[in-house]
C-alpha cells in the first residue's frame, strides 16, 4: 500500500444536521415542514405594496412558480391587512397553494387583532421582537400577537435583526457584561444580545401558550462572519428550527457571493432549516432571482435537487465564438422554464445533468460524466459537435441548427428516461 494512502475513505458531504423540532406551515391541505427531517425549505419575500392585492398576488405566483415554498409579505398598514384575505383568495383561484407569512413590525398587535380575516388567511407570522413596542407596552403587545397565533394555531418566526435590536435588552446585556471580571468586546456583546433576544422571546411565547413546535427563530445580520458566529451559538443553545439569511445582502454578485459564503458554511455544519436570500433587485429586475439563488446554493451543495443542472466551461482562447455560451444559456433557461410542468410529469428529472462544453480539451470527458453533453468545436477543430448520452457518443451535430437539435435531444431524453416511472 502507498504510504500516503489514508486508512479510510475521504469523507464528503455536510456534517450531521443540527437536530431541531419540526414546525408545520399549513394552507388548506398543503403542509410545508420546517426543521426536523424536512428538506431545507426555500422562501422569499415580495416587494409589492401589500395593499395592492392583485399586484401582490401576481408576484407571489411568480415566486411560487420559481420554487418558493413559502412567501412572506409585509403587513404594515390597515390597508395591507385588509388586502391579505383578497390576496389569499386570488391565489387560491389561480391554484397557487403556497403558504403566506405575514411580516409584522410596530403595529402587528393591532393589525392581527383588528383584522381577524388577515390573521386567519396567513399561514405563519413573523414577529420582530425589536419592533414590538417600548417599555411596559412591549410585553402586552407581544402577548397580543402570540395570543392570536395560539387562537388560529399559526406558527411564528421570532425574527431578530441587528438593525432593529431591542435596545432595552441590549442595555441589559451591556450592563451584565460590565459586571464581568473580564468584559467581552462590543462585538461579542452584540452577538449575545441577538441570541438572547431570540431565545428570551421564544421562551416568553411558550409561557404564553404557543407550543414549542410552532416556533422558528432567526437572528439576521449583514456581515458574513457575524452571521456564522451568531447562528453557531443559536444552534448550540436551542432546538427550534432556524431560518437562515444574510440580511441586506446587497445587489448583484456582491449579494449572491456574500449570502452564499455565509449560508454555505452554516449549511455545511448542519445549521439551517429554511433559507432566504435577501437580494436587492436591479431596477426593474426580477424578484424571482432570490429564489433561484437559494435553490442553486442548496443544489450545488448537494442538499436538495430542484432543476436539471447545466455544466458549462468558462471558455478560453480555444473558443473563437460565443456559440457555446449562447447554447449553455439557452439550455439553462429552457430547463428552468420547463420545470413547473416537468416536475409532476417527469419525476427525477431535477437530478439530470447537462454539459455544454467549448472544445475537445474537456468537452468529451465532461459530457460523458453528464446525462447528456455536447462538445462544441474549438479553434482549429472540425466544425462538428459530438453529443454524448449516458456516457456514449450518439450523434454529431453540424451547421446552423445545433441549438435546436440539441434541445430536441434533451427533451427526448427527458421523456424517455423520466416519463415512464
Ligand atoms: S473546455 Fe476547452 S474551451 Fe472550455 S475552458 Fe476548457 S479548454 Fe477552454
Amino acid at each position: 500500500m502507498n504510504a500516503s494512502c489514508p486508512a479510510s475513505p475521504i469523507p464528503s458531504g455536510p456534517l450531521t444536521r443540527h437536530r431541531t423540532r419540526q414546525v408545520e406551515v399549513r394552507h388548506g391541505d398543503k403542509v410545508v415542514a420546517v426543521g426536523g427531517d424536512a428538506p431545507i425549505m426555500v422562501q422569499s419575500m415580495t416587494n409589492t405594496d401589500t395593499a395592492d392585492a392583485i399586484g401582490t398576488a401576481i408576484q407571489i405566483k411568480e415566486l411560487a412558480r420559481a420554487g418558493s415554498e413559502v412567501v412572506r409579505i409585509t403587513v404594515n398598514t390597515p390597508e395591507a391587512a385588509a388586502a391579505v384575505p383578497a390576496i389569499r383568495e386570488q391565489l387560491d383561484r389561480m391554484d397557487i397553494d403556497v403558504p403566506l407569512v405575514g411580516d409584522f413590525h410596530y403595529n402587528g398587535h393591532q393589525l392581527l387583532t383588528q383584522y381577524p380575516e388577515c390573521a386567519e388567511a396567513l399561514s405563519k407570522y413573523r414577529i420582530n421582537p425589536g419592533n414590538v413596542g417600548q417599555g411596559a407596552k412591549r410585553d402586552t403587545q407581544f402577548a397580543q400577537m402570540i395570543e392570536v397565533a395560539c387562537k388560529y394555531q399559526k406558527p411564528v418566526r421570532i425574527g431578530v435583526n441587528w438593525g432593529s435590536l431591542d435596545q432595552a435588552l441590549l442595555a441589559r446585556v451591556m450592563d451584565e457584561n460590565a459586571q464581568r471580571a473580564e468584559p467581552w468586546n462590543a462585538q461579542a456583546v452584540m452577538y449575545e444580545a441577538l441570541v438572547t433576544s431570540a431565545l428570551d422571546n421564544a421562551k416568553r411565547a411558550e409561557e404564553l401558550g404557543l407550543p414549542g413546535d410552532r416556533i422558528v427563530l432567526s437572528c439576521k445580520v449583514s456581515g458574513v462572519q457575524d452571521l456564522i458566529a451568531v447562528y453557531r451559538e443559536l444552534a448550540r443553545r436551542c432546538d427550534y428550527p432556524l431560518h437562515l439569511g444574510l440580511t441586506e445582502a446587497g445587489m448583484g454578485s456582491k449579494g449572491i457571493v456574500a449570502s452564499t459564503a455565509a449560508l454555505s458554511v452554516l449549511l455545511q455544519e448542519g445549521i439551517g432549516d429554511t433559507i432566504r436570500i435577501s437580494l436587492t433587485p436591479e431596477p426593474g429586475g426580477d424578484r424571482t432571482r432570490e429564489v433561484i439563488v437559494a435553490q442553486e446554493i442548496l443544489q450545488t451543495m448537494g442538499l436538495r435537487k430542484f432543476t436539471p443542472m447545466v455544466i458549462a466551461c468558462p471558455g478560453c482562447g480555444r473558443t473563437t465564438s460565443t456559440v457555446f455560451q449562447e447554447l449553455a444559456d439557452r439550455i439553462q433557461t429552457y430547463l428552468r422554464e420547463q420545470m413547473p410542468a416537468w416536475k409532476g410529469k417527469y419525476p427525477g428529472v431535477e437530478e439530470m445533468n447537462v454539459a455544454v462544453m467549448g472544445c475537445i480539451v474537456n468537452g468529451p470527458g465532461e459530457s460523458k460524466h453528464a446525462n447528456i453533453g455536447i462538445s462544441l468545436p474549438g479553434t482549429g477543430e472540425s466544425p462538428a459537435a459530438p453529443v454524448f448520452v449516458d456516457g456514449q457518443k450518439t450523434v454529431t451535430l453540424r451547421g446552423e441548427r445545433i441549438a435546436e437539435e440539441f434541445q430536441a435531444i434533451v427533451l427526448d431524453y427527458v421523456q424517455t428516461r423520466y416519463g415512464h416511472q
